[in-house]
């Protein structure tokens, strides 16, 4: 039996879509074994959060009342009180910008090997890891022989739990030691405009080199407002200084899962495929019949986007 300890994560007072995926992640590991499954919210309004975190599949919740955001210091020592507590056999994190601070501290102080960037579990006698490498080119299978391990999973490859559970909910006493939290949250600067984070899109529209010129992003601007959707695009249009970064979908941007992902004039490379494959309704537009877009696209559009996309706008408006 192999029990799980799953530490959640929120920001500005809201649980990050990757603390539901982790219930599913470490509920479907943990059954494999027959073990428990344990949450951890640590900071921020923890009783709230354990309230939105009783799900199918958590067997108990432990709430660690310490500061409101994430701190890399408090993280480190409630994480491995918890660990000492619990004895679990599986330690897993979001492989997120909060994740990858901590989670080689903890598995350091606990002597743990870390297994990084994780898209598949599997607990058969011993944990065997799926990572992907080289921009999602090559699978790697990594078989960790330790007996137990800590493992940071990547946000979006794992579905959200959204069912209902009744898991117990018990409050941890860590005693932090304050002289070893060295740092602390002063405030919050958005990088790029700020005014949108296409990651909480419903619906997003993204464009592509297909576009050809700046000024016609304008016209798909107006169908992401017919559709009150997100704008946001392939790395080229960024690059370009077309639209700001913080609206560039993919490997070196950022990852999505709206329900609905329009992409138009996007070819589907690797990289950008990286980043919106977690959609749940892909729909294409490209004159290319044979774009990689078309493998993973649920809906296509064999057209041009110039004809395509203003009678799209009619339809909708
Ligand atoms: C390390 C690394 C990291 C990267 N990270 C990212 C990343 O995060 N995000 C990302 O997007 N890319 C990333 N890339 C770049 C990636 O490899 C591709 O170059 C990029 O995704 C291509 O963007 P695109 O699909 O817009 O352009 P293209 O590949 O040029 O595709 C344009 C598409 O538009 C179609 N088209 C042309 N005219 C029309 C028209 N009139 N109507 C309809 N369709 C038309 C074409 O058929 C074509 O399929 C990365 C690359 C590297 C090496």
């Amino acid at each position: 039996m192999s029990d799980v300890l799953a530490i959640t994560e929120h920001r500005r007072g809201e649980l990050r879509d990757v603390s539901f995926e982790l219930v599913t992640a470490g509920s479907d590991l943990a059954s494999q074994s027959g073990g428990d499954l344990h949450l951890a919210v640590i900071g921020g309004d923890v009783d709230a959060f354990a309230e939105e975190l009783a799900l199918d599949g958590v067997d108990t919740i432990h709430t660690v009342a310490e500061g409101d955001e994430f701190n890399h210091d408090v993280y480190v020592q409630a994480v491995t009180a918890l660990y000492e507590e619990l004895d679990p056999t599986y330690v897993l994190m979001g492989n997120t910008v909060n994740g990858l601070d901590y989670a080689p501290a903890v598995a350091e102080q606990l002597d743990l090997p870390l297994v990084t960037d994780a898209v598949g579990l599997e607990n058969e006698g011993a944990l065997t890891v799926t990572r992907e490498m080289y921009a999602s080119k090559v699978e790697s299978t990594v078989e960790v022989d330790a007996g137990t391990a800590a493992v940071t999973i990547r946000p979006g490859e794992w579905d959200v739990t959204e069912a209902a559970g009744e898991p117990a909910v018990e409050a941890f006493d860590v005693e932090i030691d304050d002289s070893r939290v060295r740092s602390r949250v002063t405030g919050f600067e958005e990088v790029g405009s700020g005014d949108v984070d296409i990651a909480d899109a419903d619906v997003l529209v993204s464009v592509g080199r297909g576009i050809e010129e700046e000024e016609n992003i304008e016209l798909v601007q107006e169908l992401a407002d017919a559709l009150d959707a997100t704008l946001s695009s392939s790395r080229p249009i960024v690059d370009n200084g077309w639209l700001p970064k913080d609206r560039q979908v993919g490997q070196s941007g950022k990852v999505v899962t709206p329900k609905v992902y329009l992409a138009i004039g996007i070819s589907g490379a690797v990289q950008h495929v990286a980043g919106m494959k977690g959609a749940e309704n892909i729909i294409a537009i490209n004159t290319d019949p044979d774009a990689p877009i078309f493998d993973i696209a649920d809906y296509g559009i064999v057209g041009d986007l110039f004809d395509v996309v203003p009678e799209l706008i009619e339809q909708f408006e």
